[in-house]
């Protein structure tokens, strides 16, 4: 049975931060962060809903103070709106910080939000304007005839299409492959670990060099984590464990925190660092879009999408096939 509702895939899992401050100038994916970082502006007028409980701000900081001023500078050059606030300031903005930084680079557009939640509002708009949907059932192959996409077939039924947007994250990997086309999608797991708690603790998402952590609008703490499986003793749960303590350790929390999940998600990703979204030059009416970080690139690679799928704009996020 596959998710019977939106956001159950790796976007369920996510940290939800949108922002620019993770990127790298000078990075090809770097103009596209910012793009998709802006998109968030006009799906916020567009549909108000979708980011009703975002919260704005994140406050990074790095081991030396030298380093999160260069965090700043590079930032601040490539003409991001970040300030780099000094302890006083820090102390006062989020006074459960046990350690607080010499210094801490502010990124006010930043925003905290419920990807899962998210989703749900993107299906219910589409609904809204004339979409239909049927969660809980698999797409068991993609059809094709004469070179190009004729339909889906998901249980013992097909769905007659022309035009098929291959949206499924990781799982691209095998519909796509059974048609015989590599992608070159890989996946890259990460951790997010929920701990619950009743009480309001940060206000912004909080980036150190031990913990990267936010706080949900239900006062549930999220902390995300690369993730290597390696052994027991770093299975998802003991290192929920762990980061507990770093986390009593850099907050003033009570005892009574506990883990209440500790979740990998697998994230699809190119190595190229960049999404890919067009039609495949394989089939004909095959179109794919994916890739990381896709809670941030969501609204911008959904408009696109539309936009040439309907009107035939091109994103050229895509190798040609020439
Ligand atoms: C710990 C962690 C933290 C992260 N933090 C961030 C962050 O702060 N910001 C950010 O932008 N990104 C973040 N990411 C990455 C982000 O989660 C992914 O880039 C994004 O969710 C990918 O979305 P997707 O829709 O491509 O894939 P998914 O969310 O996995 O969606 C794919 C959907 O396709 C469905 N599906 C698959 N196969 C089939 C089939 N055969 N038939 C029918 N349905 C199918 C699945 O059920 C699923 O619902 C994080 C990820 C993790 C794990």
């Amino acid at each position: 049975m596959m998710d019977p509702k939106p956001g159950c895939g790796v976007t369920g899992r996510a940290f939800g931060w949108v922002n620019v401050i993770n990127g790298t100038p000078g990075h090809a994916s770097y103009a596209l962060w910012r793009e998709a970082v802006a998109e968030y502006q006009r799906l916020k007028a567009a549909l108000p809903e979708a980011l009703f409980d975002a919260r704005p701000g994140s406050l990074i900081w790095r081991a030396t103070p030298q380093e999160t001023e260069q965090l700043a500078d590079l930032h601040q050059r490539a003409g991001e709106d970040v300030e780099l606030l000094k302890r006083s300031v820090i102390a006062e903005w989020e006074p459960r910080l046990r350690r607080v930084p010499e210094c801490a680079v502010f990124s006010r557009n930043d925003l905290a939000l419920d990807p899962a939640r998210l989703a749900g509002t993107y299906v219910a708009a589409a609904l809204a304007a004339g979409a239909s949907t049927r969660f809980g059932e698999k797409v068991a192959a993609i059809e094709t005839a004469n070179g190009r996409v004729t339909g889906i077939r998901v249980s013992d039924d097909t769905l007659k299409a022309d035009v098929i947007v291959m949206a499924a994250g990781s799982a691209i990997k095998v519909l796509a492959g059974e048609l015989g086309i590599d992608t070159g999608i890989e996946t890259s797991p990460a951790l997010l670990l929920r701990y619950a708690y009743s009480m309001p603790v940060v206000s912004r998402i909080l980036r150190g060099p031990r913990l990267e952590v936010r706080q949900a609008s239900d006062n549930t703490l999220l902390v995300a984590k690369s993730y290597v499986e390696n052994g027991a003793e770093n299975n998802p749960q003991a290192i929920g464990e762990r980061t507990l303590a770093v986390m009593m350790d850099e907050l003033d929390l009570p005892d009574d925190i506990v883990l209440a999940s500790a979740d990998v998600g697998d994230r699809p990703i190119f190595t190229d660092g960049m999404p890919r979204l067009g039609f495949l030059p394989q089939v004909d009416g095959l179109y794919i879009v994916a890739g990381h970080p896709g809670v941030i690139l969501a609204p911008l690679i959904g408009r696109l999408t539309a936009e040439e799928i309907l009107d035939g704009r091109r994103t050229e996020l895509i190798p040609d096939p020439s």
